[in-house]
């Protein structure tokens, strides 16, 4: 075997004694959930907005930025149900480059894998005790949910990923929403595929353990556009992609049909500052028709403190090592006029 056992590394119950969430922390991820069921359950007709940067590269931008969310979140509450986003894993095209705090709690160091596991783990325990947000994450190693499956409200299956047995297993055994990205060369068939699978209950192995799953009622869509075999980026947030994902779920029997709209990657072809335009584009959409309104509960945004993007070892504060995003200023008037939209 070409693989070296390192140090074996503690469990999710070691780790979540060892840094244990509060009762009011508790309270709080309980009442995000509840808001969050009743929009996918069609109870409520707010608005997600899963937001924040394309990875969580250091925790003091991090929770800065999502105590700046907090003070919006409060302000468009009748309208708006903020998820911010916490991505402490990322995938990479060809496996090269920073793959997240979970690995590189420090960009600039090597990998270390126990001090990744504890440091997202404390960042997104601190981001629920201070804010009382309880975020979102990219499930990109299905086992790894375990150390924070108390602290998450909203799960994303990456467009490289959501082809894959597993994390459609695991999905199924999920209570919180999990959002199925088309894959990258934009097959909506695995996309629909993929929520089935997570509708439904499934036996597997999971951790050491035969597990039993009942299936995810909240498991929906994700559109992220795609790229054609040119390599060239194609959107899929017009109105005609939303009327056919809206015709694709009629035909598929699948209940609570749902999309969350990425306004970024293969949608703004990483052009981040277009992102405000491609979110008014949808929420036309919304208007012009009953069936889109019903399907679109929200939108994915990468925002950050700092327009733009750098190098992992570019040192500015606040600004993506990953995906360009859209910096603090664009970011509170985007969701101002979001809210004045809906
Ligand atoms: C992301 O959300 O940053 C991401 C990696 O998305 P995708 O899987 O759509 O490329
Ligand atoms: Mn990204």
């Amino acid at each position: 075997m070409n693989l070296k056992f390192n140090r074996e590394l503690p469990s999710a119950r070691v780790v979540k004694e060892m840094y244990p969430l509060s009762d009011k922390g508790m309270e709080r991820k309980k009442e995000n959930d509840a808001a969050l069921r009743d929009i996918f359950l069609g109870k409520s007709d707010k608005f997600i907005l899963v937001i924040g940067p394309c990875s969580a590269d250091r925790s003091d931008a991090v929770l800065e930025y999502i105590q700046r969310l907090r003070g919006v979140q409060d302000k468009v509450k009748d309208k708006i149900v903020i998820v911010p986003r916490i991505y402490t894993n990322k995938p990479r095209t060809t496996g090269a480059g920073y793959k997240g705090m979970l690995h590189q709690p420090d960009p600039d160091s090597k990998p270390d894998m126990l001090k990744g596991i504890m440091a997202i783990r404390k960042l997104h325990l601190q981001a629920l005790e201070d804010t009382g947000f309880s975020c979102a994450d990219e499930m990109l190693y299905p086992e790894n949910h375990s150390y924070l499956s108390d602290v998450l409200s909203y799960v994303a299956v990456g467009a490289r990923s959501v082809e894959n047995q597993m994390h459609r297993l695991t999905s199924s055994g999920l209570d919180i929403p999990v959002g199925m990205k088309n894959p990258t060369g934009g097959m909506l068939s695995v996309m629909m595929n993929a929520i089935t699978a997570a509708q439904a209950s499934h036996t597997f192995v999971y951790s050491g353990w035969e597990v039993l799953s009942t299936g995810n009622p909240l498991a929906h869509a994700i559109l992220r556009g795609y790229s054609h075999k040119s390599g060239h980026s194609a959107p899929n947030y017009h109105y005609e992609d939303l009327i056919l994902l809206h015709e694709l779920y009629e035909e598929s029997g699948l209940i609570n049909p749902a999309v969350i709209v990425d306004t970024n990657h293969a949608n703004s072809d990483k052009q981040y500052d277009q992102q405000p335009r491609i979110a008014k584009e949808i929420l036309h959409s919304m208007r012009l028709s009953n069936d889109i309104k019903k399907l679109v509960k929200g939108l994915m945004i990468e925002s950050y403190l700092i327009d733009g993007s750098q190098k992992p070892d570019g040192g500015v504060y606040g600004q993506s090592i990953t995906d360009p995003c859209i910096g603090w200023e664009k970011t509170e008037t985007m969701i101002y006029e979001i809210a004045e939209l809906l």
